[in-house]
């Protein structure tokens, strides 16, 4: 699945290279009409990438139109650079570890290590709605002691964060009930996004989803009440602890499907500043973290897994995030 994924977004990318070259061929062959044409003046964000308004998602404020103290065009070079790989840099973990948050620590840095929103508890939350529903009786804070453990035992590194300010600094667990309510409300526009990245959903995967969120939404106390006390058991278990701080400027939702890296998101404020974050989503560690916490070995369920740990990452991007903010895929 993620190996189509990259591929698919390596045809658009080899389609903008070709699209730049031939326009580029016209004022080298014929150099008797002047100076190449000027850039038209930007005044918008990027058209070129595709936003989660045009899914009829995006509920939430994180994004580019709801921004004063951005330069357009510096967003839209701070696109290009990141699609083009720019900021990419080599990671040991292979699957997510850390928040896809476009914060950081105090001392301006991140843990470098794959990331999916809530960071190991994407996989806690992919992993129960993506599963094949065996744990009817069993609650949130059991799955992710459990899924750290299972982690743990393939020897992988695991993580989450809250922030300076917040109970629960995580939106990603914040809104983990939200998470579950739209998925099983917007399934079909979240199926439409990202078959437009390369990854279809069955009739059936689609189902067996929405049943699973609807199941645990109407599940007495599945859902602790104490949102912070998820975060507090996955440390418990040995997750390491990001705190970042400051507030979210997020302006983008960077795709990586480059396997072995991330992005650097101190390279990305220290280039353009310290208000342009973007969301990193490392999607070629999703198909990893499912073949290994897939207990039942069924190549079905490791494939339902993955699309649900690919879609709790959808559904967290649509409730924090606006529908300006724009994907960019890194292939
Ligand atoms: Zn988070």
């Amino acid at each position: 699945m993620f190996e189509s994924l990259k591929n698919l977004l390596k045809h658009f990318t080899g389609c903008q290279e070709t699209t730049s070259a031939s326009a580029a061929a016209p004022d080298k062959s014929a150099p008797g009409t002047g100076s190449p044409p000027t850039q038209p003046a930007t005044e918008g964000f990027s058209e070129k990438y595709i936003t989660l308004a045009k899914f009829n998602l995006g509920l939430g404020s994180i994004g580019p139109d709801n921004r004063n103290d951005v330069d357009p065009k510096t967003v839209n070079e701070m696109y290009q650079a990141i699609a083009a790989g720019l900021f990419n840099i080599p990671v040991t973990g292979k699957v997510p570890e850390i928040c896809v948050d476009g914060r950081t620590n105090k001392d301006g840095s991140r843990l470098s290590a794959p990331c999916a929103a809530g960071g190991t508890l994407s996989i806690v939350y992919g992993g129960d709605l993506g599963g094949s529903s065996a744990a009817p009786g069993i609650d949130e804070i059991q799955l992710t002691a459990q899924t750290i453990s299972a982690l743990k035992g393939k020897g992988h590194s695991t993580g989450v964060h809250g922030d300076d300010h917040s109970s629960c600094g995580c939106g990603a667990c914040a809104k983990a009930p939200t998470i579950y309510q739209h998925i099983t409300e917007r399934i079909n526009e979240m199926a439409s996004l990202v078959s437009q990245l390369g990854i279809n959903l069955t009739d059936s995967e689609k189902e067996s989803i929405v049943q699973q969120a609807k199941n645990r939404l109407s599940q007495t106390g599945f859902f602790a009440e104490d949102r912070a006390a998820v975060v507090q058991t996955a440390q418990d278990n040995g997750a390491s602890y990001e705190e970042l701080v400051g507030k979210h400027n997020e302006l983008g939702i960077a795709l990586n499907t480059k396997p072995g890296t991330t992005v650097d998101r101190t390279a990305i404020r220290a280039k353009y500043g310290p208000q342009y974050d973007v969301f990193v989503v490392d999607a070629w560690a999703f198909g990893n973290a499912a073949k290994d916490i897939n207990a039942n070995g069924s190549e079905a369920d490791e494939q339902r897994i993955a699309k649900a740990i690919t879609l709790q990452n959808v559904a967290t991007a649509s409730v924090l995030g606006h529908g300006s903010l724009r994907i960019v895929p890194i292939a």
